[in-house]
């Protein structure tokens, strides 16, 4: 069962390659360092040790086969020992935002996996690139379009590959979703409907709700899951969309969204309803087809996730360790010089329909997505 689940997912990985009509080829190569492909593990370093790094990647990086956790880089000096200690990291792998650079000279560090606030994204995303290192960035890749196109630019000039951390493209559930949509094995899809919030209790002065970190709040945060959802469900790349937000806590929320709602318009015809939120819980993806319709609830959670289909019952796929599938699918990229499946150039068209849906909100028109 769970060698047919492996060959399954690796034939759902390759079938996702094409995701969103993004000509991202196979055959797109990189130099590697002679170190990189010689060594058995690639060396992570994390930037930024709050609550995903600590909670989710680092221990992630206790269960990789590809790369482990080499060092850290923090902006926190009681973190150090701490961190050192636990993961047993060595003194000349941790660094700080000042002396960051350095890192160029150090053989020990293949990827620098940057873990901030969206608005550090940008400066540290291109510093490690011109560092020499092959990068990971979370999500939101930056904070609007026109940052992503800069980061891709300097990861090309310096020959490094760039990855996002989209996990759920690592999640069998989500991968379902993407065969059942993209194959049309209920036929052609005909609308998708994505939502994606929960309700903010944490600390009233965070980086989340101070747009200037953040860009913006829950549509950024979590709507852009909801965005992907549709894309990948869907194998093809909004054009137009219409969007309107609402808002009950002007205190809490005054600087960045609290509930939005948008409308995806594709090529084909299909449309997708989506919502974000940082005061309402929900967490789905379903798709209506023109035979039949499969959806997943709790679709983006790092575990607990559930599908179905008006066919074939539950989907009965194993949750996995989404974070280090991730992390060691970047690796083998690295390793094997292969454009990441979820690549710069993903983390940009989410961007490119978050910039649209806040366009659409001042505008309160229908936009286009550019
Ligand atoms: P966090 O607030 O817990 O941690 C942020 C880290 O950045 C802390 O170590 C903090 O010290 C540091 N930092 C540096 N400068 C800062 C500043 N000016 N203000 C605030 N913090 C500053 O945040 P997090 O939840 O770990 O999120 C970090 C990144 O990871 C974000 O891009 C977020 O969207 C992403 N994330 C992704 C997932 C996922 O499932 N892929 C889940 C959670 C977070």
């Amino acid at each position: 069962m769970k060698e047919c689940n492996t060959s399954r997912r690796n034939f759902l990985r390759n079938l996702s390659y094409g995701i969103g009509g993004l000509a991202i080829s196979d055959f797109f190569t990189f130099p590697v360092n002679a170190s990189e492909a010689g060594k058995k593990k690639l060396g992570i370093a994390l930037v930024g040790l709050g609550n995903y790094s600590s909670g989710q990647l680092a221990p992630a990086l206790q269960e990789t086969k590809h790369c482990y956790l080499a060092g850290i880089v923090t902006g926190t000096p009681e973190k150090e020992k701490i961190w050192a200690s636990k993961y047993d990291i060595v003194e000349r792998n941790i660094y700080n935002y000042e002396n960051f650079d350095a890192i160029n000279n150090n053989s020990d560090i293949d990827i620098v996996y940057v873990v901030l606030p969206v608005s550090m994204h940008h400066d540290f995303i291109i510093r490690a690139a011109r560092a020499g290192k092959h990068v990971i960035c979370e999500k939101p890749m930056a904070l609007n379009a026109r940052e992503c196109e800069e980061m891709i630019a300097v990861c090309k000039e310096n020959d490094r590959l760039l990855s996002i951390g989209y996990r759920l493209h690592f999640e069998p559930h989500n991968q379902e979703m993407m065969r059942l949509g993209q194959k049309q094995i209920f036929g052609k899809v005909l609308s998708v409907d994505a939502a994606n919030g929960f309700v903010y209790r944490g600390d009233p002065k965070a980086w989340r709700l101070n747009k200037s970190l953040s860009g913006g709040g829950g549509l950024m945060d979590m709507g852009i899951y909801a965005i992907q959802g549709a894309r990948y469900t869907l194998g093809e790349e909004p054009t137009f969309v219409t969007a309107r937000e609402q808002k009950t806590n002007h205190e809490l929320f005054k600087e960045v969204d609290e509930t939005v709602f948008w409308e995806l318009e594709f090529p084909s015809g299909a449309r997708s309803s989506g919502q974000s939120s940082y005061n309402a819980n929900f967490n789905y993806l379903k798709a209506q087809a023109t035979g039949g319709s499969f959806e997943l609830t709790s679709a983006y959670r790092y575990s607990g996730i559930e599908g179905r289909s008006s066919k074939g019952g539950d989907m009965a796929f194993s949750q996995v360790n989404q974070q280090a599938l991730q992390m060691d699918d970047f690796a083998l990229c690295v390793k094997n010089n292969k454009q990441s499946r979820v690549s710069g150039e993903e983390g940009l068209m989410d961007m490119k329909v978050i910039d649209a849906i806040y366009r659409s909100l001042s505008s309160g028109k229908r936009e286009q997505i550019i």
